[in-house]
Order: C-alpha cells, then structure tokens, then sequence
C-alpha cells in the first residue's frame, strides 16, 4: 500500500525555491518588501540575505529610478501577470552593464482571490539578447548594404544603358568618319591622278611660315632639277621681268586680301634656260581656328595653247593686215566713180556706189577689229593720248551717223564739254561700237540716246538703245573675247564678239570702266567713263 505524502510547508517549498536556479524573489505589500529572494536572485542584485525584509528599492538601491517598483506595484493592484524582457543597468565587477532580463511578475491570490504577494521569477538572458541583438542590427546593416547596393546597381544599369547608347552614337559616328574618309581618300585618288595625267605641278604655302612645298613636276617647269630644294624667291626669279610685279601682287593680294589666284606668266627655265608660258591657280584655306592659312595651287604649262593662240593671232593680224591694202583700193575706185557719176547726174550709178562705199567701209571697220585684236593680243596696241574735248568727238560721231544711220532716229543729247586726256580715234572706235551695236541689236524705228557729260570726275559717255536686250547671265561675259549672245533674235545677225571685247581693252588702258544696264526685251544702256584731265 502507497503511504500517503506528507503535504510540504511552507518552509520547505521556500527551500526548494531557494536552491532553484531560476533566479525567484517574492515580495509583498505595497512597498514592495523583499519576503523571499533565492541565491541566484541574490546573484543578480549582487547582494546578500540581508535584504530580505527590506523594501525593494532599499534592499537593492541600485534598481532606484527604474520601473521595476511600480510594475511590481501593478501587479500587486491588479492581479494582472506581467512579463517580457527588461534590460537593467547592473554593476557587474564594479562596472555598470546593460544586462536583459526575461523576467515574469505573477500575482498569487490568497484563498479570497486578492492578490498577497508577488512571485517574481526571472532569467538572465543578456548573452542571448545581446547576440539577437547583434544578428538584427547585422541583419539591419546587411539590409542598407543591400538596398545601397541595389541602388548602386540601377545606377550601373543606368550607367551601362547610357554606355550602350554612346557606344551606338560612337559605333554610328566611327561608321561616318570611316565612309568619309574613303571618299575622302577616293576622291584624293582621284585628285592625285588627275594632276598626274594632266602633267600639273603642285604646290602648297603656309602664309604664315611661309613653307614652301613643292612637287617635282613644279620645280621641272620652272627649269629646276626634279630633286632640287627651291624657295618661293627661287620661282619668282625665273618669272620674266615683264611677269615678276604682276605675279607678286597677284599673289599677295591672294594671301593678304583673299583674291582670286589665276595668274599667267611666262619664265625662263633656270638650268635649261626653256622658255615657257605657265597658268598657276591657287586656293587660299584658313584653318578652323582662322588663324593660319594654307595656300594650295596647280601650275600647267600652257606654252603649247600660248604658241597656238600667236599662231591664230599672227594669221588673223597678217589676213586682216592682206586684206585691208585691196580694200583701201577698192574704197579710193569706188570714190572716183561716185564722184564721176555725180558729175554725169547718174543718180543710179551714184546711189549703187554710195551703197557700195557703204558696204566697203563695213568691211573695213570688221578687218580694222580683227587688225586690232591681233595687235591687242601681240602687245602692239599703241595708246597715243592728247588732250580734247568729249563733246567736239560725240558731235563729229553724229555728222557721221546722219549719212550712215538711216534705219533709226539717233538723238545726241546731253553732250556737253568733258576734257579729256586720251586716244582721241580709239574713243571714237568705242563710241561707234556702242552706236552700230545699239542700231543692229534694237528693232528698226526706234530711238538711240547718246548722251556725254561729266559727273563725279569723270567723262561719261552712255549709249541707250530700245532694242531686245541682255539677259543677266550674258552681261558679265558681253566684254569676253569672241563672245556673242546666242538666241533665236541674234541667230540673224552677223558679228564675231570683238567689238565690246575691244571697246572695253582700251577704256581699261585708259584706267576707265565699262559696262551696261540692260533689261531683256526693253532695251540696253552701254557705258564707259574716263578721268576728265584737270589741267
Ligand atoms: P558683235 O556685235 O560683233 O557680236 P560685240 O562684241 O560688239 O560683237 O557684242 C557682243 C555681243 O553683245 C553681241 O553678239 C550681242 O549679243 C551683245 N550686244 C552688244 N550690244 C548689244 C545691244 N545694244 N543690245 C543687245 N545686245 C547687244
């Protein structure tokens, strides 16, 4: 048979408490008396079995100004368990350390249900919170690092986007530069072979260091060695004397002013002592900073064309020259028999000769013009200048036109006096170019003003016809060498384009201007202007 147990007293479960190691204090009261604390809570205090008795707060001043009594209290008032973890400042070994408590305040009702005392159980748990502790706030750090981390990372993806588009916009432009520079490189190929078959030299000046560089094919037209180092001053000494100044100007006027370089000129070759006639054509480039300037050309020979332009010259001078002696003859028969039939009253014979005297002076003037040409070409022309008065040359012009000019009503007027120093029958030869032109290029009928006077300095003389005109791309040329204006209206007149061609070489020799206003269909307005001799 089981022997029944003794029940325990008090005293002995207060024993078994107190070796418990849970760490297990009651307390009683409001003021929160100590009635029991076992070693292990005694640890924690740091304190010893005199406490016991003794408020709290007393017994343990340390735990001053921490919660732990008024929790307790609370406890105690409302029966209600509280529990958790607390951390409490200790003084552990004489250091104040933060030490967490797992600790749970339970109130023990007496037999009436009222809550008498306070069982109060607790653990240290500081190692273990310490490392929860730690593990969150690594779990925190690793957190941020990871979100830095990311943020880091769409930034590099961004980054890398951005890389993608440039590399694209590079791969695109790279793909540019390399086409350009192949057709760049085509058309040098091209250019290169170009200067080679048209046999040109070549050359290249920085305007600013003057550098000089130039090909063999350049050095051998100016009578160098292919091999040979030559300077600019080298070239320019092998220029003809008549050559040299124009050259020079011409050339500084390119680099300094930006002209046009097309210059032609004859040298003598300095080994070979070859004479040649050489075009050079020249282009000035600035770099993109403005500041120095390449000058690059081509120079030919044009000997070959210089030979046969003298050649047609010479012909033309010789011909003209030929034909001029048979037709003075013919003008001085065709006087006679005039004069003859005037004599007899033959008006038939008389009108036919008139015409016929007609017809030879034409032709006088057109091989007077090829004569002139020739000579223009050869450098013969002769400016014999004196002084005269403009208006006394237009009027001899007019008493001329009023028994030649029959097909239109020529009104000379303004002319008033202009002195002028100049080729007295070469200004008389333009003023008839102007007046013929006017009468063959505008309908029969209409009127031609002549005028001459004198307006800033200068003689003015100006040829207004109301005839078909010239289109604007023709009037720059009108003064060129043989040029004529090709269109069904002009299709039936005859000419060789020497006229203005000539008109204009003399005013130039005179140091005038020539020129024209014209509008196609209404009518043209030629003109030329010379200094009027003060003295
Ligand atoms: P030509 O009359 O012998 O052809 P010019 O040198 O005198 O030679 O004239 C050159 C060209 O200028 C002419 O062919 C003509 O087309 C044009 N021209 C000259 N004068 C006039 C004018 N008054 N009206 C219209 N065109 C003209």
């Amino acid at each position: 048979m089981i022997e029944k147990p003794t029940p325990f007293n008090d005293k002995l479960l207060l024993n078994i408490l107190a070796v418990s190691n849970e760490a297990t204090a009651i307390y009683t009261t409001d003021d929160i008396v100590i009635q029991f604390a076992n070693d292990a809570m005694l640890g924690f205090w740091g304190k010893d079995r005199s406490v016991i008795g003794l408020p709290l707060e007393e017994g343990v001043p340390e735990l001053k100004g921490q919660p732990f009594k008024y929790m307790l209290q609370q406890v105690l008032r409302t029966g209600i368990t509280d529990n958790g973890i607390i951390s409490a400042e200790t003084l552990i070994n004489g250091e104040l350390q933060t030490n967490y408590y797992e600790y749970e305040y339970r109130a023990i009702p007496d037999d009436n249900g009222v809550p008498y005392c306070v069982l109060h159980t607790a653990a240290n748990v500081t190692e273990r919170e310490r490392n929860k502790r730690v593990i969150a706030q690594q779990q925190e750090e690793a957190q941020a690092l990871t979100e830095e981390l990311e943020a880091s990372n769409e930034e590099l993806r961004l980054i890398n986007e951005e890389l993608i588009i440039s590399n694209n916009e590079l791969d695109n432009a790279q793909t540019q530069l390399q086409a350009a520079y192949n057709s760049l490189e085509e058309s040098e190929i091209a250019l290169r072979l170009a200067i080679e078959a048209a046999n040109f030299g070549t050359w290249h000046i920085n305007s600013v260091t003057r550098a000089f560089i130039t090909s063999a094919r350049l050095r051998e037209l100016f009578g160098y060695r292919a091999d040979e180092e030559i300077t600019i001053e080298d070239t320019l000494a092998q220029i003809t004397d008549e050559y040299r100044g124009l050259v020079s100007k011409k050339f500084e006027n390119a680099i300094y002013n930006g002209d046009d370089f097309d210059v032609t000129y004859q040298v003598v070759g300095y080994h070979d002592q070859v004479i040649r006639w050489l075009r050079a054509i020249g282009n000035l480039k600035a770099d993109p900073s403005g500041e120095f300037s390449n000058f690059t050309g081509v120079v030919m020979d044009v000997s070959e064309l210089r030979r046969d332009e003298q050649r047609k010259n010479d012909f033309i001078g010789m011909v003209s020259h030929e034909l001029k002696t048979p037709l003075t003859s013919m003008k001085g028969y065709v006087q006679i028999l005039k004069s003859k039939a005037d004599k007899n009253q033959d008006k038939f014979s008389s009108d036919v000769l008139d015409k016929a005297n007609n017809q030879v002076s034409k032709m006088t003037t057109l091989i007077n013009g090829f004569l002139n040409v020739s000579r223009l070409e050869s450098g013969k022309i002769q400016i014999d200048k004196q002084v005269f008065d403009m208006a006394l040359l237009v009027k001899e012009v007019e008493e001329e036109s009023i028994t030649t000019i029959t097909s239109h009503k020529v009104v000379f007027a303004p002319v008033v006096e202009t002195i002028v120093k100049a080729d007295r029958d070469k200004i008389g030869q333009v003023i008839n170019n102007f007046i013929s032109n006017a009468v063959k290029y505008s309908p029969a009928g209409s009127t031609i003003e002549v005028a001459c006077i004198t307006i800033n300095g200068k003689a003015l003389v100006s040829v207004k016809d109301q005839g078909m005109g010239i289109a604007p791309k023709d009037i720059d040329k009108l003064f060129e060498r043989y040029y004529r204006v090709e269109n069904n209206s002009t299709a039936t007149i005859a000419g060789f384009g020497i006229g203005l061609y000539l008109s204009s070489e003399i005013v130039e020799r005179h140091n005038g201007n020539i020129g024209v206003e014209s509008v196609l269909g209404k009518g043209s307005t030629f003109w030329f202007t010379l200094p009027v001799n003060l003295v």
